[in-house]
């Protein structure tokens, strides 16, 4: 294991689950929507939509599955065209092919890093678009009001893949998915579940989860799969949610840790621009004409793993090759060659932190100098020199 990893997924001990492994052997029901999913759903909605009765929420398998088995709920036409980011996880296009759909790239906003209404809008002014999915990208929550808007005002319907953005990510308006799979906010091992405000809508995928058999003497309608979730991984998620609140507060102090070092180590890096929220991976852009691949073995060999999350962008994967894209995607490729998630996970010091910031700092100076070309060296002996020639700190390679 490196002397710094990446992440280390936190779910809850087996100690905590085992009430729950308890409950599941009195009452010998282990699937096919048993009273501890129905619970951990009922706990679920309580924390992302307090009060709010019109709020209906499924758990299925995973949300790569939600993903797919909502957008079937959505009855678009076969072969529908579904804007999705160039950059988000290969989950989000997969799930369209699976559920017998085109993806179509978008670019993505260059400051939130996001798939947004007015993006989506300059896209279906220049091509057919028949749904969209756009991204809580890293985490950073869509607004679903504005996505609500631009969906009456089109007639485009929007679904949300907020996979990893539970904590994050307001529902109600728009349907979402969310994911809680071991490395997300919340882990569970695999799982996932879809919100919304349209209770048709989340009885059709709870359905749909279930080989589309109805409650209607086991008649199925309309072809479905088997994305449920077991009582098992509902037991872990009930476990999970009262330890929750206090994770989000360690996230919350160690992203603050992370931004005042990366100000004092790393100035040049970039932050997606997202309002305040529970980060369960750090992902910062490298400066401009940096590439993060560099920077990423650099840091290896000082121990510290990094992962260059969402990379490469979808549309360069061969099982994309064939998409459409509905304009130009450079925001997308020119984010994806710099960003580089750091360590982030409960057991991080903040000691680790400030030796991340400052290792990335000195490897980003390196790169930096490196790269000056003997014409650029020349270049910065000349009196420009103090606007572009940046000194090595090498005090900071100890
Ligand atoms: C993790 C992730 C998924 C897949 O979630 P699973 O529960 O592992 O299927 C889909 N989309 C995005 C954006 C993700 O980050």
């Amino acid at each position: 294991m490196p002397a710094i990893p990446l992440m280390i997924p936190d779910l809850p001990p087996a100690a905590a689950v085992l009430p729950y492994l308890e409950r599941i052997d009195a009452a010998k029901w282990y699937t096919n929507f048993g009273p501890l999913v129905k619970e951990f759903e009922a706990q679920l909605l309580v924390q992302l939509a307090p009060g709010r009765e019109d709020i209906r929420l499924v758990t299925t398998s995973n949300a790569t599955v939600a993903i797919e088995m909502a957008l079937q709920a959505l009855h678009l036409p076969r072969g529908a065209r579904v804007l999705v980011p160039g950059l988000t996880f290969v989950a989000t296009g997969t799930s369209v092919i699976r559920a017998g759909h085109e993806p179509v790239m978008s670019d993505v906003d260059a400051d939130s890093w996001l798939l947004t209404p007015a993006i989506a809008s300059r896209a279906l002014a220049a091509t057919r678009i028949d749904a969209v999915l756009p991204v809580a990208t890293f985490g950073c929550p869509q607004d679903v009001d504005q996505w609500r808007a631009w969906s009456e005002q089109t007639g485009v319907p929007v679904l949300i893949d907020a996979a990893g953005a539970f904590g994050n990510q307001p529902v109600g308006p728009v349907p979402v998915v969310f994911s809680l799979h071991a490395t997300k906010s919340l882990g569970i091992g695999e799982g996932g579940f879809v919100v919304s405000d349209d209770a048709d809508f989340i009885e059709r995928i709870r359905r749909l989860s279930n080989f589309g058999i109805g409650a209607n003497h086991g008649e199925v309608d309309e072809a479905g799969t088997n994305g449920k979730m077991s009582e098992y991984h509902a037991a872990v998620g009930l476990a999970a949610l009262p330890r929750w609140q206090a994770k989000r507060e360690v996230r919350l102090s160690l992203q603050a840790g992370y931004r005042l070092a990366l100000q004092q180590h790393a100035p040049t890096v970039m932050w997606q621009d997202k309002p305040e929220g529970i980060p369960t991976i750090l992902v910062v852009a490298m400066p401009s004409g940096v590439d993060a691949g560099a920077i990423a073995s650099r840091l290896a060999t000082r121990g510290i793993e990094t992962r260059r999350w969402y990379c490469p962008p979808l549309f360069e994967h061969r099982a994309f090759a064939g998409c459409d894209a509905a304009g130009p995607l450079d925001v997308s490729r020119d984010i994806a060659g710099r960003l580089l998630g750091l360590p982030f996970h409960l057991h991080l010091q903040i000691d680790d932190v400030s030796t991340v910031c400052s290792e990335l700092g000195a490897a980003i100076d390196d790169e930096q100098s490196h790269h000056t070309s003997p014409a650029a060296l020349d270049f910065v002996s000349l009196p420009a020199k103090t606007a572009v020639h940046r000194p090595r700190r090498a005090a900071r390679r100890g």
